[in-house]
């Protein structure tokens, strides 16, 4: 799971904070849909499952991917769930029912990938708030991830994947111009 989150981000060749969401989605031939300005299209993807998502679905057609969001006045949430579909997608759970084991993967998933924690460790962004405007992400989000971030540096839980060390090396000019 962790893993997923650390190729994604070397995948895409991340090197910067916040995610830029519509680069991930430009370069994966992803589309991204606003149901409200889409609905005819949206509704015709959604083949009838209308009322089964609340801020954000998946849909394939053709091969193409659609990441169908309604309108929110909020940003942080906004990048929040089009991660959190990100997720979906990457750990392949399109084309499955979906469960609460899937959706808290893809919500574990859209933290990871906005707040990669060796990154965050690195500008030593301890607090929430710095943590918020590092990642571009609500400070509900920013909270959570502080709080996993102090358990984290207890036991000194880094770098114990190559991939870890391999991103925060993708990572390595941003660090040293983003230190806290
Ligand atoms: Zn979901």
């Amino acid at each position: 799971m962790r893993d997923a989150a650390w190729l994604f981000l070397l995948n895409n060749n991340v090197c910067r904070l916040p995610l830029d969401i519509e680069q991930i989605v430009a370069q994966n031939d992803w589309v991204l849909l606003l149901y409200e300005e889409n609905i005819k299209v949206a509704n015709a993807l959604l083949k009838g499952r209308q009322d089964t998502w609340q801020d954000g679905v998946t849909c394939v057609y053709k091969g193409f991917k659609f990441i169908i969001y309604r309108k929110f006045t909020n940003l942080g949430r906004w990048r929040f769930t089009i991660a959190h579909e990100f997720g979906h997608i990457t750990l392949l759970h399109l084309n499955k029912l979906s469960n609460e084991e899937y959706e808290r993967e893809a919500n574990m998933f859209a933290a990871r990938v906005l707040m990669p924690m060796c990154v965050i460790k690195e500008c030593k962004a301890y607090t929430a708030v710095t943590i918020a405007s590092l990642c571009g992400v609500s400070l509900t989000a920013a909270t959570f991830r502080a709080e996993r971030l102090q358990i984290l540096l207890k036991r000194n839980k880094f770098y114990t994947s190559a991939l870890e060390v391999k991103l925060v090396k993708q990572f390595k000019m941003f660090i040293k111009e983003n230190k806290f």
